[in-house]
């Protein structure tokens, strides 16, 4: 029989992307569970919503009673957690709504899925797995330039984002150890590509880049990042969810370290050459890259380790950094009223560096 999958944040950037990976690559049921915060939204999921294999069900995972009917309704195998508050300059501005769904909603839903769990047959109960999506940002700052994080590593995060996550990485981990919940957790390095809401570095220098607004670089612009395209990221998650072994953890990256003002002036100069720029005060949209303060607690390099993945489920990267900006410029160029709509639609508070563009913008 078929697999039952329960993705929690399925509308999100990854999420969708996983959800379009199970559906197309599998013959997996997806249950996408999902409360379609500002950064959810399910036209990403147009292709699929057909899908006699495709269930939505719009739950906050903090609530308990919904949740345990959600369980009890759909009888998962696979729990695929990616519902998380992701924005770390959200993190340092409103700190409390990452707690709350980072850490006590991934609690509900452990706790849910346990007790759902204890009550299964021998066969589907030794069957059941409990994947964990978390972030390289766990483990903090790697201060040289060669050291990478692996499975290994030590726990050290710096924002309010990456210590909820580390929290939840733990209540994970100990719902295995004391419990034997069957459980595995990734950690990945930066994602990008379609669909990511335009608040990360990415699609924001590309959307106040067509627009003729200001490119904010956080201090120098030397803060490294390991960059993965997200369809990459969703076929690593599928093939852990299905083949990695309980209680053991992956590390995902896109072997793509790269400088942020790197990312930025190559953005740049690939709309230089497919939009050039009509706006009288540049020439070239690198004009608009304007130096801010930095972020408090920035973390300066972040970079992965991944060859357990690789050697263990044979996974590989299919795109590299070039290929994948590529993609994902041309996409948001000819997508720029899917960001107008979701950031019309959410009401949120952006941060001081981020509103000033944003009220310009829309
Ligand atoms: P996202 O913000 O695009 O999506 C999050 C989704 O979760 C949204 O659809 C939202 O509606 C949903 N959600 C939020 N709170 C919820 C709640 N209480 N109940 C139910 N649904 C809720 O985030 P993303 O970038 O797709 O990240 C997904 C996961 O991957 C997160 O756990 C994140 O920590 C992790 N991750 C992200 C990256 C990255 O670069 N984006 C890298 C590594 C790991």
């Amino acid at each position: 029989m078929n697999k039952k999958i329960l993705v929690t944040g399925g509308a999100g950037f990854i999420g969708s992307s996983v959800i379009k990976q199970i559906i197309n690559t599998t013959d997996c049921d997806v249950i996408n569970v999902d409360k379609l915060s500002y950064s959810g939204d399910l036209e990403s999921l147009d292709s699929v919503k057909e899908s006699k294999r495709y269930y939505f069900e719009k739950i906050d995972i903090c609530d308990e009673t919904n949740l345990k009917k959600i369980f009890e309704k759909h009888e998962p195998d696979v729990v695929m957690h990616l519902a998380a508050e992701s924005h770390v300059d959200k993190s340092i501005k409103s700190p409390f709504e990452f707690i709350e769904t980072n850490i006590i909603g991934t609690y509900v839903l452990l706790e849910q899925a346990r007790l759902y769990w204890n009550k299964l047959n021998n066969n589907k109960k030794a069957n059941f797995k409990f994947h964990h999506i978390s972030t390289d940002e766990v483990y903090g700052d790697l201060n040289d330039k060669e050291t990478l994080f692996s499975e290994e590593s030590k726990y050290d995060p710096s924002s309010p984002y990456s210590a909820s996550k580390a929290s939840s990485d733990h209540l994970v981990r100990a719902w295995h150890r004391t419990y034997n919940l069957p459980t595995i957790v990734t950690s990945c390095s930066n994602n990008y590509g379609p669909y990511q809401f335009p608040e990360k570095l990415i699609p924001l220098t590309i959307t106040n880049a067509l627009n003729g607004i200001e490119i904010p670089i956080y201090g120098n612009g030397l803060q490294v990042r390991d960059w993965l395209y997200v369809d990459d990221h969703a076929e690593a998650l599928v093939l852990v969810a299905l083949n990695g072994n309980n209680g053991e953890s992956y590390c995902i990256g896109g072997h793509n370290e790269i400088k942020n003002i790197n990312v930025v002036k190559s953005i740049c100069k690939a709309l230089d050459m497919h939009r050039p720029s009509n706006f009288k005060k540049i020439t070239k949209y690198e004009e608009l890259i304007s130096y801010v303060e930095d972020r408090s607690g920035h973390d300066r390099r972040y970079a992965i380790n991944a060859k357990k993945i690789e050697s263990e489920l044979k996974w590989k990267p299919k795109e590299n950094f070039d290929s994948g900006i590529k993609k994902t410029v041309e996409w948001y160029l000819n997508n720029q009223d899917w960001c107008k709509r979701v950031k019309n639609k959410s009401n949120q508070d952006f941060i001081n560096r981020d509103s000033t563009s944003w009220k310009e913008l829309f």
